[in-house]
């Protein structure tokens, strides 16, 4: 007699066809995530093509008791897609787009990749201002599942922010079509941000309407070495007031990160010597160049002795070369184990008392571990590395208490863009107001009562 899964996997080759249910050897680039931290065999991976396929897909997996686990570029940073057995469900071929110039919106498939989302806006003078390190391989539905925040938040904001509409599978096979192109829409409780940051714990995202963005015609970019952390803060502000707001970068690179840069990536040469605190600038101006208004802000900040050293790019090579030092952070970051990986959120104020005081006590702690920050600062983002000495999981777990005391005391948040996915779970379950635990638990057993979307994500189960 044939077992359940074979079952299942039959009746997916016959909704799908066989080219679209990966199985065996097929499968073992979607069990592994871009970390490696994390690995698990799922049961098959499934390609549907469209919607429809995905309905059937989901109602074929609830018939034979499979859980579901929707996979987008697979470069979540959380082990969101990590589950043994599971049915994961790409929807790498659902890559429809249709650009609307006259709304300044686009619609998309959950498949569609974000260097895609990019080429495409380009084309009609307009910019999806979404971007991060991973923005070739990144999709849709995961970066709408993870509300992924990245280098421009400061100017435009995250992603919750840039989406307009959304289409998703629920859990019993109805399809929830919140498909609007309104700037405004006022009918009810705001289901469309449920579903972005869910992680993929509610539904499947399968399409969504995204805003775009006047393209800036001028970019003025750098990279500064500044005598401190509120040094760099006050030049923050000094070229938003001379800008009038074209920030949209504000990337912090600390010494730590730029002797790792140079070790790993001798190919990206840094224009002047290692200082402790350096910082990534690009202002995009719609109307006037800004390049006057860059070198006159760092001239005043050279005069008030904020600015050590600075390289402006001169053109748009160079400019890319200051953003590829930047964007290099997630391959520096994962080089080596143990790990405690961080990703906090803190008032702006709060970021150049949190770092020694996090070093203090990380010294009590564990005198020889080493660690790596690199910030999107304009937005307070902290992406803090943890590199111990020891690998036990009781140690490792008091060097992350110890991060969240820090973060909580400054009035932060411990997760700030790449989401909770399993890496979390434990500080979540510390730190999220426990009412808010129950409010989450209530909706997730509202919308998926069987726990069948990704299970044992997001939400701590119960102590
Ligand atoms: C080099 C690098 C740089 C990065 N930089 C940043 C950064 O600056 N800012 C930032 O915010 N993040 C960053 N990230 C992490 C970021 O979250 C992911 O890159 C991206 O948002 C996830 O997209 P993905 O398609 O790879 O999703 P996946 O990794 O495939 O999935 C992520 C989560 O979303 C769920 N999911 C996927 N598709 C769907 C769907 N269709 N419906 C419902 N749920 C779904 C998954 O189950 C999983 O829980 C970086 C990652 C890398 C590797």
């Amino acid at each position: 007699m044939k077992d359940e899964r074979q079952t299942a996997l039959d009746e997916l080759r016959e909704e799908l066809g066989e080219r679209h249910v990966l199985t065996g050897g097929e499968v073992e680039r979607f069990g592994r995530d871009w970390t490696g931290k994390w690995h698990a065999a799922p049961v098959a991976v499934v390609r549907p093509a469209d919607t429809d396929e995905v309905v059937r897909v989901v109602r074929i997996a609830a018939r034979h008791d499979l859980a579901i686990v929707p996979v987008g570029g697979n470069t979540g940073l959380v082990g969101g897609t990590s589950n043994e057995g599971a049915l994961m469900v790409s929807l790498e071929r659902l890559t429809e787009i249709a650009v609307n110039p006259d709304t300044a919106t686009m619609q998309v498939g959950a498949g569609v990749v974000l260097s895609d989302i990019h080429d495409r806006a380009a084309h009609h003078d307009l910019i999806f201002p979404l971007t991060f390190g991973a923005r070739g391989s990144a999709r849709v539905g995961g970066f709408l599942a993870t509300n992924a925040g990245g280098s421009n938040v400061v100017r435009y904001g995250a992603t919750r922010g840039l989406v307009l509409g959304l289409e998703v599978v629920l859990a019993d096979g109805r399809v929830l079509d919140l498909m609007s192109h309104l700037r405004k829409d006022n009918t009810g409780y705001d289901l469309r941000d449920l579903f972005i940051g869910a992680e993929g714990t509610l539904g499947i995202i399968t399409a969504a309407v995204l805003r775009l963005a006047p393209r800036p015609r001028h970019h003025a970019a750098a990279l500064v070495a500044v005598r401190d952390l509120p040094a760099a803060l006050a030049l923050l502000r000094r070229l938003q007031a001379a800008t009038d707001g074209a920030v949209e970068a504000f990337e912090y690179m600390p010494r730590a990160y730029m002797a790792a840069l140079s070790e790993h990536r001798p190919d990206l040469r840094q224009p002047f010597a290692i200082h402790d605190h350096t910082v990534m600038i690009d202002l995009g101006g719609l109307s006037r160049p800004l390049d006057e208004a860059l070198e006159d802000a760092l001239t005043e900040a050279v005069e008030a002795g904020h600015v050590l050293d600075a390289m402006i790019a001169q053109n748009e090579a160079q400019r890319a070369h200051v953003w590829a030092m930047r964007e290099a952070a997630a391959e520096i970051t994962f080089t080596r184990l143990p790990i405690v990986d961080s990703d906090v959120a803190l008032p702006l104020d709060a970021v150049a008392r949190f770092i020694p005081e996090m070093e203090a006590r990380l010294a009590r702690l564990d005198d020889g571990a080493d660690h790596l920050i690199v910030a999107h600062l304009g937005d307070g983002n902290v992406h803090l590395t943890i590199y111990p000495t020891r690998d036990e999981p009781g140690h490792l777990d008091a060097i992350r208490e110890m991060v969240e005391d820090v973060t909580v005391e400054m009035r932060g948040s411990i997760s700030a863009e790449h989401g909770i996915g399993l890496s979390k779970l434990a500080t979540l379950s510390r730190r999220k107001n426990p009412v808010a635990l129950d409010v989450m638990r209530a909706i997730k057993a509202a919308l998926d009562p069987e726990h069948r979307m990704n299970p044992g994500k997001v939400i701590p189960s119960k102590p």
